[in-house]
């Protein structure tokens, strides 16, 4: 599913269980998804869709 801004849906953070993760550009073409409750950073990626698989990779479930 994706939705109008055609990001791929994030899966909860897998320590503390939120759904209020994005995936935001931490530095020069670095994206990581990061959990706002808990500031987790997921695995960083030089691409936006990378970074978000590697998120989704990781999170239990
Ligand atoms: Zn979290």
């Amino acid at each position: 599913m994706s939705n109008p801004e055609g990001e791929t849906t994030l899966l909860p953070c897998p320590f503390c269980g939120s759904t209020h993760v994005r995936a935001i550009e931490i530095d020069i073409a670095m994206w990581a998804v990061v959990c706002n409750p808990c500031q987790t950073i997921g695995p960083a990626a030089s691409e936006k869709a990378d970074a978000t698989a590697l998120w989704n990779r990781r999170a239990p479930g």
